[in-house]
C-alpha cells in the first residue's frame, strides 16, 4: 500500500507523492532550548520519526532537518536568572534534549540546524520580503504586512477577526494591521542582538523556520510537521514569509500534526505545570516504555498520559521481548506487509501494535523462536522498538533502585550453579529466593539459567 498521509492544509488523508521521488525533504519545527522538554513535547519527534523510518524504506533520499531554537526570550529570561550565559545554556539543553530523544530510540535528524547560526540568512530573508512590499519597519521593528497576502489564513482557516483574536496580539501603535507580526524586533544593549539594516535587535520566531528550512530543504518542499498548536501562528506565519518571498504557491506540500499528550483531559504544558519531563521519567522507565506510550494511539488522536499506560507499555515489552528471547542470530527479516500498510494509513500506529501482538502470539503458539519472532522484531523495528539484546532488556533497572548489581546477580547464578552440581539443593534454592526477595527472577531453560527484574 502507498502511503497517504491526513493534510492539515486540505484536511483530508492524501496520496504522499513527493516533489522529487529521487530526495524526499521532512522539516519538523523543534525545541527551544532552556530547559528540559516534556514528553508531549516528545510526542512528535517519535512519531515523526516513524515517518523518517519509512520513508527511508521507501526513497533513495531523505533529508530530515529538526531545528533548535537557540534565541528567545524565554531563553534570554532563564539564562539572567541562572546566571549563566546564553550560549551556556542552550549548549546544556541542546545536548541533554539530545541524549533523551536518542534513548527514546529516535534517530537524529540528517541535520539540526541553531537558530543562531542562520541569522543572516533570517536578514537577507526580511530584506526580501520588505522589498516585495510584503513588510515594513516601524520603531525599530520589521513586521510582515498580513493583508498583503491574499490567502493568509488558509492553514488555520481563520477569518481576519479570528486570527486577531487568535493570535492574542498586543496592538502596538506601529502596526498598520493588528494581525501583522513581528520578523525582527529591537534589543537592548543587555540583550542578545545582531546588527541589522534595522538596528541591533534579534529575529522573531517564525522567521527562524522559513530561513532554516529554505536554506536547507529549498524554496518548497515535501512535508513540515509540529504539533498541533503549531498551526497557528507558527506555521501559518512561516507560509506567509516563505510563500511571499519566493513567490511559490506552496511552501511545504503537506503540512502534518500531531494531537496533544493529555494529563486527566488537559494538554500537557509548562506553563499550567501539569508536566514530566522526559529526563526525569527515563530515571524510572527504559526510553523504550515511553515510545511505546507515545505511539499506542493514532498521531492525531488526543492520547492520555497515565501509570496505567506507562505499566501497560512496560508489560506488552516484556511480552515482546520474551518471544524474542532464543532468536540467536537470525537472519534480519523485512518489514511484514501488516505493519507496511498500517503506517502507510497515516501512521496507523495502533493497528501496527496490533500486528506486533499478533505476531507475538504465533512465537508462544509455536512454543519457540522461528519466522514469527523474525517477523515481529522486524515489524518492531519499523516503531523503533525491540532492537535491543533481549537479555540487556530485562536486566534495565530503575537508576534509583537499591537491589544488587549485574554482577552480583551473576556471581549468585554461579554460586548456585554450583550448589546444584554439588547436589546442595537446599543452598541453590535459598539462593534462588534470597534474588527473589530482591526482585530478581531466575528462569531455568534448556540453555542455562536468564534472569530479569520483576
Ligand atoms: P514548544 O517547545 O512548545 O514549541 O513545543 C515543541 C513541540 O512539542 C511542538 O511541535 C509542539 O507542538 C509540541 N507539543 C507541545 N506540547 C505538546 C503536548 N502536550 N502534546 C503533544 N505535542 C506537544
Ligand atoms: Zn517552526
Amino acid at each position: 500500500m502507498s502511503l497517504v498521509v491526513y493534510n492539515t492544509l486540505s484536511r483530508e488523508k492524501e496520496p504522499f507523492v513527493p516533489l522529487d521521488p529521487s530526495h524526499v525533504r521532512l522539516y519538523v519545527c523543534g525545541p527551544t532550548v532552556y530547559d528540559y522538554v516534556h514528553i508531549g513535547n516528545a510526542r512528535p519527534v517519535v512519531v515523526f520519526d516513524v515517518l523518517y523510518r519509512l520513508l527511508k524504506r521507501r526513497y533513495p533520499r531523505v533529508t530530515y532537518v529538526r531545528n533548535i531554537t537557540d534565541i528567545d526570550d524565554k531563553i534570554m529570561v532563564r539564562a539572567a536568572e541562572n546566571q549563566e550565559s546564553i550560549d551556556a545554556l542552550t549548549e546544556r539543553t541542546a545536548a541533554a534534549y539530545r541524549s533523551d530523544m536518542s534513548r527514546l530510540g529516535a534517530l537524529s535528524p540528517d541535520v539540526e540546524p541553531r537558530a543562531t547560526k542562520y541569522v543572516g540568512e533570517m536578514i537577507a530573508l526580511i530584506e526580501r520580503l520588505v522589498e516585495r512590499g510584503h513588510a515594513y519597519a516601524a520603531e525599530g521593528h520589521v513586521l510582515f504586512d498580513v493583508p498583503s497576502m491574499e490567502d493568509y489564513g488558509r492553514l488555520s482557516r481563520r477569518s481576519h477577526d479570528e486570527l486577531i483574536a487568535g493570535a492574542r496580539v498586543e496592538v502596538a501603535p506601529y502596526k498598520k494591521d493588528p494581525a501583522d507580526f513581528v520578523l525582527w524586533k529591537p534589543s537592548t544593549d543587555a540583550q542578545a542582538g545582531w546588527q541589522s539594516p534595522w538596528g541591533r535587535g534579534r529575529p522573531g520566531w517564525h522567521i527562524e523556520c522559513s530561513a532554516m528550512s529554505s536554506a536547507l530543504l529549498g524554496e518548497t518542499f515535501d512535508i513540515h510537521a509540529g504539533g498541533l498548536d503549531l498551526i497557528f501562528p507558527h506555521h501559518e506565519n512561516e507560509i506567509a514569509q516563505s510563500r511571499s518571498a519566493f513567490g511559490h504557491a506552496i511552501m511545504a506540500k503537506y503540512w502534518m500534526h500531531n494531537g496533544f499528550l493529555n494529563i486527566s483531559g488537559e494538554k500537557m504544558s509548562k506553563s499550567l505545570g501539569n508536566f514530566f519531563t522526559v529526563h526525569e521519567l527515563l530515571d524510572q522507565y527504559p526510553g523504550e516504555v515511553i515510545r511505546l506510550l507515545l505511539l499506542s494511539a493514532q498521531y492525531r488522536q488526543p492520547l492520555d498520559f497515565t501509570p496505567e499506560g506507562l505499566a501497560q507499555a512496560k508489560a506488552t515489552l516484556d511480552r515482546w521481548y520474551g518471544a524474542l528471547r532464543d532468536i540467536g542470530k537470525s537472519p534480519a527479516a523485512v518489514v511484514p506487509q501488516s505493519i507496511e500498510d498500517a503506517l502507510s494509513d497515516d501512521l496507523n500506529t495502533p493497528m501496527a501494535i496490533a500486528a506486533l501482538h499478533q505476531l507475538a502470539n504465533q512465537v508462544y503458539q509455536q512454543g519457540g523462536p522461528g519466522l514469527a519472532a523474525a517477523d515481529l522484531k522486524a515489524g518492531a523495528g519499523a516503531l523503533g522498538l525491540l532492537q535491543q539484546d533481549p537479555e540487556a532488556w530485562f536486566r534495565w533497572t530503575p537508576a534509583a533502585a537499591d537491589g544488587p548489581s549485574d554482577a552480583e546477580i551473576e556471581a549468585a547464578i554461579a554460586a548456585r550453579q554450583a550448589a546444584r552440581k554439588a547436589k546442595d539443593f537446599k543452598e541453590s534454592d535459598r539462593i534462588r529466593d534470597d534474588l527473589r526477595a530482591k526482585g530478581v527472577i531466575l528462569e531455568d531453560g534448556p540453555k542455562g539459567t536468564s534472569w530479569k527484574r520483576g
